[in-house]
């Protein structure tokens, strides 16, 4: 198992399907327990494997598109192709065998969110986030309403969105998630907060993008009548994590429609993270050709 951070460069739409939620139209998939917004695994499963032919060379790249552009019953699900073999096949009406993917994609999870506050920008974070990405003895104790900043606050309180709070030093709380960040991805987040994880479904839910459109009507080049609508986001410079796991018993003794065919799980883990860095340029999830979707990809740990 390994974990995947990721940043959106952009606000990110994960359509939950046209259920609505007060005022907004289109909501983002939330977590049923949290209350706080995800990535479903699904989702990222889907753009690995479209963006994964992409990135093959030769002639696994050969296989891969002929497996896209097929116009039988087999396109793209030819059972021999490196998308079908690291993502799964089905079974076709000449095929009686299908074979379901090496990799597993776990629902991507909200690790530290930009907030709005009066000394800037903050990435507002909680024990329950830093529970999905850090050893359990690693995870801070937070038991008060109180903000844990890691940089030297001037004040005793801080208000992230609306709320406003007490604010104490962290001391080494938040080192671990900055460690395992490395120096470099780190410093994007340069003011960390822990809240209580009470208090961080609020904070974020309330902290959301959101944004109106309206169709255009081409004849009178005015806003369409009755075509107002609006969809809420993840905001950009959000820390996402997506736990990743590849079944490697599975890997020795992969076979493709044809024959057996053993998948090298540091191949297979290197093109995964070749097809996700597309996701920085192609984006993911809803309105990607509207200014939405790109998330950058920060490598494994
Ligand atoms: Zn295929």
């Amino acid at each position: 198992m390994s974990i995947r951070f990721a940043v959106t460069l952009d606000p990110l739409h994960i359509g939950a399907g046209g259920y609505r939620l007060g005022r907004v139209d289109n909501t983002i998939v939330r977590d049923a327990g949290s209350g706080l917004p995800k990535v479903p695994g699904s989702s990222l499963a889907g753009v690995a494997r479209s963006y994964l032919v992409q990135v093959l060379e030769g002639e696994e790249r050969k296989k891969a598109m002929a497996c896209v552009s097929s116009s039988g019953a087999d396109k793209g699900n030819c059972g021999r192709c490196m998308a079908c073999r690291l993502f799964g096949y089905a079974a076709t009406g000449e095929r009686a065998k299908s074979h379901i993917g090496l990799f597993r994609f776990y629902d991507g999870n909200i690790i530290a969110f930009p907030v709005s506050t009066i000394a800037g920008p903050v990435w507002v974070t909680s024990p329950a986030a830093l529970a999905q990405v850090l050893p359990e003895k690693d995870v801070p104790v937070l038991n008060e309403d109180t903000l844990l900043v890691d940089w030297n606050l001037a004040g005793k309180k801080l208000n992230a969105g609306w709320l406003y709070l007490d604010a104490k030093s962290a001391g080494d709380a938040l080192k671990p998630l900055r460690d395992m960040l490395g120096e470099e991805v780190s410093k994007r987040f340069s003011r960390l907060a822990l809240a209580p994880d009470r208090l961080f479904a609020e904070l974020v839910n309330s902290n959301l993008e959101v944004r109106t459109s309206v169709s255009i009507d081409p004849l009178t080049g005015a806003a369409a009548q009755g075509k107002l609508f609006t969809y809420e986001a993840i905001p950009s410079a959000t820390l996402l994590a997506f736990e990743v796991g590849l079944d490697e018993a599975r890997c020795r003794t992969a076979a493709t429609a044809d024959a057996e065919a053993p998948v090298n799980t540091a191949e297979a883990y290197e093109l995964l993270d070749k097809a996700l860095s597309l996701c920085g340029v192609l984006g993911m999830g809803g309105m990607c050709t509207r200014g939405f979707g790109r998330v950058r990809f920060l490598g494994g740990k």
